[in-house]
């Protein structure tokens, strides 16, 4: 299986946006171990459907990425791209001056830190300018939180983001059409690994939430990883048809 695996903030509060350090530490060992391929975003739709393959991607671009995620995944040479957003770096993840009732509020890595993730060969991606719900907008509004963040990004550290992450998985034919003026490839929260043909600006991702207990990443291509997979996303589609109101992260 092929698959691009999310995560967000690495902390120990337990939300459903992070994933303990020491839990991230035993999954790079076993990244770095060889069961799976680690590959850059950009060439994981290359491989054969049948590659045991994985790219690792990291949303919001938090303080604790730099600290913690970025020393680790050097040391093992394990690519990653870092969806960064430009409104808010440096300052903190409550989207819109909005705090979360489920998730911490954190702080974001500042534009210095960024700069010296690129030298040492971190992909940045966007995330969007300010981090809203895509589908929401008007069409001048979306082309601003589309255009506008690969403009930041080049002007703030050189690199050229070719690569978007729609905030809360909010996307619709629309959002992927007018993504695709900007990015090549476009990340989703749908749950589950990559199919033989997929639409770049619209490819699934695994949320390591579903997976932060200890065994579960290592449990890759069983029967058993693969129905708790499954049961996963049955739950994650019946919660968001119950849900009533906008959130998430
Ligand atoms: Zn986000």
């Amino acid at each position: 299986m092929r698959a691009i695996l999310t995560y967000h903030s690495l902390d120990d509060s337990g939300s459903p946006i992070s994933v303990a350090p020491e839990v991230f530490r035993r999954q790079v060992a076993w990244l770095g171990s060889g069961r799976v391929r680690v590959v850059p975003l950009a060439d994981l739709m290359a491989l054969p459907p049948a590659a045991d393959a994985v790219a690792l991607t990291f949303d919001d671009a938090f303080q604790n990425f730099v600290e913690v995620a970025a020393p680790l995944l050097a040391e093992r040479r394990l690519p990653v791209t870092l969806f960064v957003v430009p409104g808010h770096v440096g300052k903190d993840n409550a989207w819109g001056g909005v705090r979360s009732a489920r998730v911490p509020t954190l702080p974001l890595a500042d534009w210095a830190a960024l700069g010296r993730l690129v030298e040492e060969g971190v992909t940045l991606g966007a995330h969007t300018r300010t981090h809203p719900h895509l589908t929401r907008l008007a069409d001048a509004a979306l082309a601003e939180e589309l255009g506008g963040a690969q403009e930041s990004i080049r002007r703030e550290t050189g690199q050229a983001a070719a690569e978007v992450a729609y905030p809360y998985g909010d996307g619709d034919e629309r959002v992927f059409a007018a993504a695709a003026a900007w990015y090549r490839l476009g990340v989703t929260t749908e749950l589950r690994g990559l199919a033989a043909e997929e639409h770049p600006l619209a490819l699934p991702r695994l949320d390591m939430f579903y997976l932060r207990d200890p065994g579960q990443l290592e449990a890759w291509g069983s029967a058993r990883f693969a129905g708790r997979l499954w049961l996963r996303a049955q739950a994650r589609k019946l919660r968001s048809t119950l849900a009533t109101v906008g959130g998430g992260w």
